[in-house]
């Protein structure tokens, strides 16, 4: 999508703090982090929301779970804990329409999120 700022960060278009990238998969810092390791992990493709994830998107889906896993262990924070979220449409705080999953580790993370 033309206007979309993850499919811009996926194409090089626009700079990211690129953490992985697996051809498919891609992960890079995001641009305001909320703890000291927070990271996004995007599919190259571009889908809106989990919603519109269907069944041959499986694999995909765990390969969005196993890029977290690396980076998580990458950075240093696999053993010490980590948090992975989508945030699904306007009740969640969705603001940018690419589907992505965050990954926030490196404090106390507090439960449940608000
Ligand atoms: P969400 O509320 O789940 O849609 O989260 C979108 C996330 O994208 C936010 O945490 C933003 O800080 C992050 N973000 C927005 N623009 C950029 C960018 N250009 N580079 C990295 N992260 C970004």
């Amino acid at each position: 999508m033309s206007d979309c700022i993850f499919c811009k960060i996926a194409a090089g278009e626009i700079p990211a703090i690129k953490l992985y990238d697996d051809g498919e998969v891609l992960a890079f810092r995001d641009i305001n982090p909320e703890a000291p390791v927070h990271a996004l992990i995007i599919p190259r493709r571009h889908i809106a929301t989990l919603n519109d994830l269907g069944t041959a998107d499986a694999a995909l889906v765990g390969q969005l779970y196993l890029a977290g896993k690396r980076v998580a262990t990458d950075l240093g924070v696999a053993d010490s804990g980590y948090r992975t979220v989508i945030n699904c449409n306007r009740d969640a705080g969705q603001i940018v329409f690419h589907l992505h999953m965050h990954l926030l580790a490196g404090r106390e993370l507090g439960w449940p999120p608000g």
